[in-house]
């Protein structure tokens, strides 16, 4: 194979103006109307949905939100849908997902590409010298997209012979070897010099893919797995931008023309200019505020190789929004996203003595994806948080000891032991606790780390019990109205991502 070598510019010149330009305008539209586009990401079934829809509804509906200041404080004195700034990107389907959550008690259907929405809010400033100025109306514009389409903004700097390597490098460890076999021993016959020909390039990519979807499983919990549209190809299914696969023979610097690995290249090239560039482009580069959803539970559950995955994908996603000239995307456009947030999803699967411990767990993660790529961290915050709870909590005894449980709805389907749930029965569970020191975890996920070959599948917290639980039942008030969606430091989260806006 040959090494790796950087390739052009990742940005032709007029898409940097087009850029810099769409920047000013946004910046120029914003002294007017001020608007903070506030981008919400994370791998496949993180919680992205289920979080915009609870924030929304519970600024809509003056929810429970004390750690967000302007609303403690009676400061906000309307929040309303408007219609959103760009017509073509697919509006986030806030009703329609409410109506699953309140009317089915059903999650709604997760996110699949880009959307928007936005909500905008009319509030009075905190300082009475701003109050003779602002007007005091902020449009908070919700870009929801999935976090594999950020872990596809590295290929920019990649070539094809790169892109092979990492995915020949990823297929070492022994659960990704396994899942990729089929895929690996098709490539190991082809060699790349082959004549081009489309019938490989399909059977190729359609192995390729089988392997990304099956590392997402689950019970696998991997998570790094560029091209990210190969998982949710949209209206490009089919198209050859997603018709090829890396190679994993060796590779020519200038590859004949008639060749597969010419083919191949080709298209890696179309996947970066018709994907990955207008998603930076378009989306991205516009970004003022971002919040990152990780399901740590589900990895700490899944075992050592979806830690790493996961912290692998953290290090990524958190590489493209690192400042400074180091980073590969610098340079294109000035830093816009000036605050990130981390947030651990799912904590109402934890009591709330483990909420601590989680958020440390998290800090952990993030700590050591930070110091791999030299960035302080600085403008990042850490937070563990249930967008929306589906238990509450009580104690039970057990053996004459006062145990803290969880207590909702499983859902139908779902087993603890030989005990299969029905999805109506109300449960009380013991969680499990997480270590109280976080160093625990990771010393378990480095020492099998260094023994590849000793990689166990099975969570690292055996004790650990998870339920997946059905969205919980909204009381009505007497006069009819429903209670707004319970949650776990949702509005910490708010606090951060537009407090700040808002004085
Ligand atoms: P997306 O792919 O990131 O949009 O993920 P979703 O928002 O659709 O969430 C995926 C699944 O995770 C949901 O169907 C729920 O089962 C679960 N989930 C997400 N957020 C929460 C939460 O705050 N609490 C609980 N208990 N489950 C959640």
């Amino acid at each position: 194979m040959t090494k790796p070598s950087r390739k052009g510019p990742i940005l032709s010149l007029p898409q940097e103006t087009a850029i810099a330009l769409g920047t000013l305008r946004d910046r120029a539209t914003g002294l007017f109307d001020p608007t903070v586009r506030l981008g919400v990401t994370g791998l496949a079934r993180a919680g992205k949905t289920v979080f915009i829809t609870a924030l929304v509804h519970n600024l809509l509906h003056n929810g429970r939100l004390p750690f967000f200041r302007a609303q403690q404080s009676g400061r906000i004195s309307r929040a309303y849908l408007a219609p959103q700034p760009d017509d073509s990107v697919p509006r986030f389907q806030y009703e329609d997902h409410v109506a699953a959550l309140l009317e089915e008690r059903q999650w709604p259907q997760s996110t699949r590409a880009v959307s928007e929405l936005r909500l905008t809010i009319d509030y009075e400033t905190a300082s009475g010298w701003n109050r003779l100025f602002s007007p005091g109306r902020l449009s908070v514009d919700i870009i929801d997209y999935p976090g594999e389409w950020l872990l596809d903004l590295p290929l920019l700097s990649m070539t094809f012979a790169d892109f092979s390597q990492q995915a020949v490098d990823l297929v070492k460890s022994p659960p990704r070897r396994e899942l990729a076999r089929e895929w690996l021993e098709h490539a190991r016959t082809i060699q790349p010099s082959d004549p081009a020909d489309e019938t490989v390039a399909r059977a190729l990519a359609a192995r390729y893919s089988a392997y990304l979807h099956a590392c997402k499983a689950d019970e696998k919990a991997l998570s790094t797995l560029p091209p990210g549209r190969f998982l949710m190809p949209g209206d490009l299914e089919g198209s050859p931008a997603l018709t090829f696969s890396p190679l994993v023979g060796d590779l020519e610097k200038h590859a004949d023309k008639g060749s597969l690995q010419a083919m191949m290249e080709r298209r890696f090239e179309s996947y970066k200019a018709l994907v990955v560039r207008p998603f930076f482009r378009d989306h991205f580069a516009r970004l003022d505020r971002q919040i990152v959803l990780i399901d740590t539970l589900q990895a700490l559950n899944a075992g050592a190789e979806a830690v790493i995955d996961l912290e692998r994908a953290l290090q990524a996603i958190l590489e493209c929004f690192r400042p400074g000239r180091t980073n590969f995307l610098s340079g294109l456009v000035s830093r816009r996203i000036d605050r990130v947030l981390i947030a651990a999803t799912k904590a109402d699967h934890l009591h709330h003595e483990s909420h601590e411990r989680l958020e440390r767990l998290v800090e952990k993660l993030v700590a050591r994806a930070c110091q791999r790529i030299g960035s302080s961290g600085a403008d990042m915050s850490v937070l563990a948080l249930a967008a929306i709870r589906s238990t509450r909590e009580g104690t039970a005894m057990k053996d004459g000891e006062e145990l803290p449980v969880i207590m909702g709805t499983p859902i139908a389907g779902e087993k603890i032991g030989d005990k299969t749930f029905d999805g109506k029965t109300k449960t009380a569970i013991f969680p499990g606790d997480l270590p109280e020191n976080p160093d625990s975890v990771f010393k378990l996920v480095e020492s099998q780390s260094e023994h590849p070959e000793s990689i166990r599948q099975g969570s690292l917290i055996p004790d650990l019990r998870f339920v997946r639980f059905r969205p919980p039942l909204l009381e009505r008030t007497s006069d009819g109205l429903r209670l707004s969606l319970p949650h776990i430091r949702l509005d910490r989260a708010l606090e951060f991502l537009i407090g700040d806006y808002l004085e």
